[in-house]
């Protein structure tokens, strides 16, 4: 195999997104929830926790064709996913993996397992993860968050996951609800794993790990700031379903560290985005050449609106003037929108 050729300034590798959820892309515009939330638990419960039961196969399909079209548009070569869809569990992780394939964007998967539907949903999640894994899938496995999992499928989860040689990718102590989550992890937790979140974890949790730090969406759900930098641990960075446009998220990363500390630069964010790429070595394959050079990361903190032209994956041209070669943009967002009513209309009718 050839090395691929020097980067010049106006091109990066592939932008990889260290935590996504693609399930959640035909969210916006979603029927506003039956009361307002007024803490993280109550975003969780009627937001977040109505949306994944409404999902069907359908309705995964469109939302991870639609994610994966509008991370490719954005630069962003390789997504860690992170699923959920207690009404459709058997199978979810390949309708992701195959609508990201068709759009040609390189995808990890993992289901996240929670106890919060029963013992069977726990069972029913790990069986998922399992199934994608032996099928050679690439990805994690998920679980949703220790404060909806006993001990008992915390254990298991991290058994399947030593078993197959990845990690866990799991929510830690994204609101103070979960502040416990280490001394349930501690024991369990290695290198491999991605530890979601981190606001409430004390600077010394000693979970081992990569922390994957969401700013905007811990900014819109209130929960506090991480202060990723006080860490130990390498930091990388996501959206949490909030898109997947990694140079945006990089300014608002960057934004929020400067509001903490006046004096940073944008280096540490800058640094993110490279342990994003060692979770997702292959996008180091990937050639991105955007509208702006140099792709430097003090011009850039304050250059919005820096898009791709030109985009090859593992080299297939998957992007040219903008616009991708796999499949048609226009038609994915119109079978999305069609998607997205069916899925507002069984929102409408949940009791
Ligand atoms: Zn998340």
């Amino acid at each position: 195999m050839t090395e691929p050729p020097e980067l010049r300034p106006d091109q990066t590798t592939g932008m990889v997104c260290a935590h996504h959820h693609l399930y959640s892309a035909l969210a916006r515009g979603m029927p506003a929830p039956p009361r307002t939330p007024t803490s993280f638990i109550e975003i969780l419960e009627q937001v977040w926790w109505r949306l994944d039961r409404a999902l069907d196969a359908d309705t995964i399909h469109w939302s991870a064709k639609l994610g994966a079209l509008e991370a490719l548009e954005r630069g962003c070569t390789a997504i860690i996913d992170h699923h959920e869809s207690p009404s459709a569990i058997d199978g979810s992780l390949g309708i992701i993996a195959d609508a990201c394939a068709e759009v040609g964007v390189r995808v990890s998967c993992s289901y996240g397992v929670t106890d919060r539907h029963g013992a069977d949903g726990a069972r029913r999640g790990l069986a998922e993860n399992e199934r994608f894994l032996s099928e050679g899938g690439r990805g994690y496995v998920g679980v949703h968050a220790a404060f909806t999992c006993t001990d008992d499928t915390l254990e298991r989860a991290a058994d399947l996951a030593t078993r197959f040689g990845v990690g866990v990718h799991i929510h830690v102590a994204e609101g103070a609800d979960d502040a416990g989550a280490a001394d349930r992890l501690r024991h369990l937790a290695d290198d491999r794993w991605l530890l979601i979140h981190g606001v409430h974890l004390a600077d010394d949790h000693g979970l081992a790990g990569t922390i994957v730090h969401n700013p905007r969406s811990n900014m819109n759900n209130a929960v506090g700031y991480a202060r990723p930098t006080r860490f130990a641990n390498p930091i990388a960075l996501g959206t949490d379903g909030i898109g997947a446009d990694m140079l945006d998220e990089f300014r608002v990363a960057y934004a929020r560290l400067r509001e903490h500390d006046v004096r940073s630069t944008p280096d540490p964010v800058w640094a993110m985005l490279d342990v994003n790429r060692r979770l997702f070595p292959e996008a180091g394959d990937d050639r991105v050449t955007w509208s702006y050079e140099p792709m430097d990361p003090w011009r850039l903190a304050f250059s919005p609106g820096v898009r791709p032209l030109r985009i090859e994956i593992d080299g297939d041209v998957v992007l040219e003037d903008g616009l991708p070669t796999r499949v048609d943009a226009t038609e994915i967002r119109a079978k999305a929108a069609e998607a997205a009513e069916r899925l507002f209309q069984r929102l409408e009718d949940m009791p």
